[in-house]
């Protein structure tokens, strides 16, 4: 049986006050949850957020990571230094970086390799645009992010990663794929996963990310293959997120 997870991803919003009360609003609201629980913040509030969640329940992570581990890569921050600010997890291949900074596959894939050599679990999304949907695609797609994972890292390194089925279509749009259309994406990953180690694909959980609401969270994580969630919008409003990591347990 593998245990529920839920990872807030807030992108670049908040600011110091505001994450303050949005993180004692989380801390509150989840004690006593048994599901795995994560908030991955921009990079100047690992701090403050480390801080706040410490001795709780709540685990915290960045939302990108550098594939080098260190040298002269202006701007980049590297896995050790999310380590030393006490993060878990780093998301990796979110479609906005993909889409907006040209995070290609196999750049994913490195930025997935230094997270786990570090001892970060790389949170790895994976997904299909409206257009490629369309065209019927989604598959195909799916299958070659994952695999760019696979080749570079292995299936043995999926067992300390997670993968997020986030549909670009689906990304704070306000349109969420069905359970049905999620679950069959899911269904698709763990058996590409099984197909190298069925071992492997009974543990990896994987989460569904595109405009996961209070309202629609129990019936897409009732699906046998979606393990939990990865929250954008939802995750900046403590009391949504806190119903969506109820809604898990
Ligand atoms: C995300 O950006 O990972 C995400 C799932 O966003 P939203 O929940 O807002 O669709």
């Amino acid at each position: 049986m593998r245990k529920k997870f839920v990872a807030g991803n807030w992108k670049m919003h908040g600011s110091l006050p505001g994450n303050a009360e949005l993180l004692r609003g989380v801390r509150a609201g989840v004690a006593g949850l048994s599901i795995d629980i994560a908030v991955c913040v921009p990079y100047p509030y690992l701090a403050q957020t480390g801080e706040a969640l410490k001795g709780s329940n709540v685990a915290w992570g960045a939302q990108d990571v550098s594939e080098h581990a260190q040298g002269a890569y202006t701007g980049e921050v590297s896995a050790a230094m999310l380590v030393e600010f006490g993060c878990q997890y780093a998301i990796v291949g979110h479609s906005e970086r993909r889409t907006y900074y040209g995070d290609t596959d196999a750049v994913v894939a490195a930025k997935c390799e230094a997270a786990l050599k570090a001892g970060l679990l790389p949170i790895l999304c994976v997904g299909e645009t409206l257009d490629e949907r369309e065209r019927n695609v989604t598959a195909a797609v799916v299958t070659r992010q994952l695999d760019a994972f696979i080749a570079r890292c292995g299936v043995a390194a999926l067992a300390n990663s997670v993968i997020a089925y986030e549909p670009v279509w689906a990304i704070g749009t306000g349109r969420t794929a069905s359970p049905e259309q999620a679950q069959e994406v899911h269904a698709l990953i763990r058996a590409r996963v099984a197909r190298e180690s069925a071992a492997v694909a009974a543990g990896l959980r994987i989460l569904y990310g595109g405009s996961m609401k209070p309202g629609n969270a129990k019936e897409l994580m009732a699906q046998p293959d979606i393990d939990g969630g990865l929250i954008g919008g939802a995750a900046l409003v403590a009391a949504d997120f806190v119903a969506i990591c109820a809604a898990a347990q």
